[in-house]
């Protein structure tokens, strides 16, 4: 009687073991299939570079993007917020071509941040220039 409950409890732990392991394979073979869709969402979304358009720079090397020839999917993880966040190919290229951004420079923060910096900023801008207003000397 105790034999058989203790082979019972050996089967229950064995099936159990196999349960968790097969849990664990399908997870990892969900995971890579992520990545797999990932690398090929990267491949497909990847946008020309108009070197031309570049804001020029005086450093000797030379971007990735650039001796690539594409902008693509550039995940980053926010440096305020810590959100994981992908800079776009789309605004990559805006930011280089059109704002003409140091072609040096990525994206560090996430949207939301982005916002609130730049309100933060211009506020800080208006109490300093309300500050050089209010020291000016009386005209005389
Ligand atoms: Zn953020």
């Amino acid at each position: 009687m105790k034999r058989s409950k203790q082979t019972n409890g050996e089967i229950e732990a064995r099936r159990r073991k196999a349960e968790e392991w097969r849990r664990i394979q399908a997870q990892r073979a969900a995971e890579r299939q992520r990545l797999r869709d990932y690398k090929i969402a990267l491949a497909r979304d990847e946008v020309a570079v108009d070197t031309t358009r570049l804001a020029p720079s005086n450093s000797y090397s030379t971007p990735d993007f650039v001796l690539r020839g594409t902008y693509r999917p550039e995940p980053f993880i926010c440096k305020d917020c810590g959100v994981a966040e992908v800079w776009t190919p789309l605004q990559q290229k805006w930011w280089y071509e059109t704002a003409k951004g140091d072609v040096f420079t990525a994206a560090v923060r996430c949207r939301a941040c982005r916002t609130r910096e730049r309100a933060r900023k211009s506020a800080a801008r208006r109490v300093h220039l309300e500050g050089l207003a209010r020291k000016k000397p009386p005209v005389s």
